[in-house]
C-alpha cells in the first residue's frame, strides 16, 4: 500500500464525520504540481523531485530529503502532509515536498555539493519566495541550504533569501531554527502530559531517531527530569530502565558514534526499541515505523509523532482500539514549519526580529495549535482521535480557502 494512498483513508473518514462533498474532497485527491528530473553524478544517475500539493493558502512549503529510499509516493504523502500541517499551524503557505533518491552517508563533501546545485539546476523556475520555499528534511541541513541559495541566486541573477528556510544566520538564517521542531514537539508533549498524565510522577519516554529533531527534544525533556529510558538512530538502540545519561549520549553522538555504542544500557534493536515498555514513546525517525506488524506490540500508552507519517492508517486502528492516544505529525512536528515562517517573513520585509520575541511567538503557536485540536477532540469525548480532530481543522481552512478564491 502506497503511503498517500494509506493517507487517502484517513481523509475519507474525516469527510465522512464532517458531511464534506467529493467535489470538495477532490482538492486533496492529487498535488497541483509534480516535477521530476534526474541529477546526475559521476555516471550515476539520482532520480529527484519537488512536489506542491495545495497552494489555496499561500505558495508550497517544505523540506528537501535526501535518502535512498525516497520514492515520488513518499514525497508527494510528505507534500500533503504539509499542506495540511501548515494549514492547521495557521501560517500563508500551501504544502509541498522534495526529494532526492540518494545515499548522503556514502558521498563526500565535494558530491554532496554537486547534487544540491544539480537539484537547484534542475528546479530553479519552480522554486521562488512567492512559488514555492523548501527547507532542510531527514540528512539535509544548514549547509546545504546555502549551496541551494548560492545555486538559486546565481542563476535568476538576484538576492532572494525567503526562497528556502533553514539557513545559517550569515545567510538570513534565524538560529533558533535548528532546534525547532524538537523545541515545538517538546511543548507538545508537556501540553500531552499536563491533560493526560497530569496525575503521574516517574514518567518515562522512549525516543525513536537521534537527530535534528529527536536529539534536541530528548534533551530538552531529560532536562526537565523525565527519565529517558530508550533513544536508537539508524544503527540501533540503547535501553536503560533505570534512565539514560542523555549528555554522554548526545556528546557521544556528537563525536561521530552511534547511540548503541554507548557502554551506560544494554544494546537493542529498532524493533525492540519500538516494542519497550514505557509511557511515552516519541517517533523521530522516519515514516511507517509502526505498521500492523508491531501494532499490536506497542506497549507505550501515548505515541508523539516527531516524524512524518511514523504510525500509518492501519496501525492507528489496533492502537485505539487498545486505548492508545496518537498525538499527529501535523501537530508535533510543526515547530520547524513556523520558525521557517518567522524566518522567510524577516528576509521579505528585511525586519530583523528580537529572538526571545520569535521563541515567545512560536510557543503561543504551539500552544494554540494544541488547544484547538485538544478542544476539537473533547466536542466528541471517546468518538475521534487527535489525529481527526487535527485532520478536520486542516482539511476545512484549506476548503475555506479554495471556495473564497471560487475554484470549488
Ligand atoms: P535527521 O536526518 O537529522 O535525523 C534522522 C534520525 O533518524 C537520525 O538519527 C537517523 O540515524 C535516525 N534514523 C534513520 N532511520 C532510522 C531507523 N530506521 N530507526 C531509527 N532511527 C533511524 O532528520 P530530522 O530532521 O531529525 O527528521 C526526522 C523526522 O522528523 C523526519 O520524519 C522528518 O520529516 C521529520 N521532521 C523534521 C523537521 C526538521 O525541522 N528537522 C521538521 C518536521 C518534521
Amino acid at each position: 500500500m502506497s503511503i498517500f494512498e494509506d493517507n487517502q483513508k484517513r481523509l475519507k473518514e474525516i469527510q465522512a464525520l464532517e458531511g464534506i462533498s467529493d467535489q470538495e474532497m477532490s482538492v486533496f485527491s492529487a498535488p497541483v504540481k509534480s516535477n521530476y528530473a534526474e541529477l546526475e553524478i559521476n555516471g550515476r544517475k539520482y532520480p529527484s523531485w519537488r512536489i506542491v500539493f495545495n497552494e489555496a493558502l499561500g505558495p508550497g512549503k517544505g523540506g528537501i530529503r535526501f535518502h535512498p529510499d525516497v520514492s515520488e509516493d513518499e514525497v508527494r504523502a510528505l507534500a500533503f502532509w504539509m499542506a495540511l500541517k501548515n494549514s492547521l499551524a495557521d501560517i500563508p503557505y500551501g504544502g509541498a515536498k522534495g526529494g532526492v533518491k540518494f545515499d548522503p552517508k556514502a558521498a563526500d563533501k565535494k558530491e554532496l555539493e554537486e547534487v544540491s546545485r544539480q537539484y537547484i539546476g534542475k528546479f530553479h523556475q519552480y522554486l521562488g519566495q512567492d512559488k514555492d520555499v523548501p527547507a532542510p528534511d531527514v540528512y539535509t541541513n544548514g549547509q546545504i541550504m546555502s549551496w541551494m541559495l548560492d545555486e538559486f541566486e546565481k542563476r535568476e541573477g538576484r538576492h532572494e533569501p525567503g526562497m528556502i528556510t533553514g539557513k545559517p544566520v550569515e545567510l538570513g538564517g534565524i538560529s533558533m531554527r535548528g532546534d525547532a521542531t524538537a523545541q515545538g514537539g517538546y511543548l507538545i508533549t508537556k501540553e500531552l502530559i499536563k491533560n493526560f498524565l497530569s496525575d503521574r510522577q516517574d514518567i518515562k519516554i522512549v525516543v525513536q531517531g537521534f537527530g535534528n529533531a529527536g536529539l534536541f527534544m530528548t534533551e530538552k525533556l531529560a532536562n526537565d527530569g523525565y527519565k529517558i529510558i530508550g533513544v536508537s538512530d539508524s544503527r540501533g538502540g540503547v535501553y536503560n530502565a533505570d534512565g539514560l545519561n542523555i549528555k554522554e549520549l548526545i556528546a557521544l553522538k556528537n563525536g561521530g558514534g552511534a547511540v548503541n555504542e554507548y557502554k551506560g544500557g544494554q544494546s537493542v534493536s529498532n524493533a525492540e526499541l519500538l516494542e519497550l515498555k514505557t509511557d511515552i514513546l516519541i517517533l523521530a525517525a522516519l515514516e511507517n515505523q509502526i505498521t500492523k506488524d508491531n501494532a499490536a506490540n506497542i506497549k507505550a500508552d501515548y505515541l508523539v509523532e516527531l516524524a512524518n507519517g511514523p504510525v500509518n492508517y492501519e496501525a492507528e486502528q489496533i492502537l485505539a482500539g487498545a486505548g492508545k492516544i496518537v498525538v499527529p505529525d501535523i501537530l508535533a512536528n510543526s515547530g520547524g514549519v513556523i520558525t521557517s515562517y518567522f524566518e522567510w517573513a524577516q528576509n521579505r520585509t528585511g525586519q530583523i526580529l528580537d529572538e526571545d520575541y520569535l521563541r515567545q511567538l512560536l510557543d503561543k503557536k504551539m500552544k494554540s495549535g494544541w488547544s484547538r485540536v485538544y478542544g476539537k477532540y473533547q466536542e466528541k469525548p471517546g468518538a475521534i482521535t487527535l489525529r481527526q480532530a487535527a485532520y478536520i481543522i486542516a482539511v476545512k481552512r484549506i476548503l475555506a480557502a479554495e471556495k473564497a478564491r471560487g475554484r470549488i
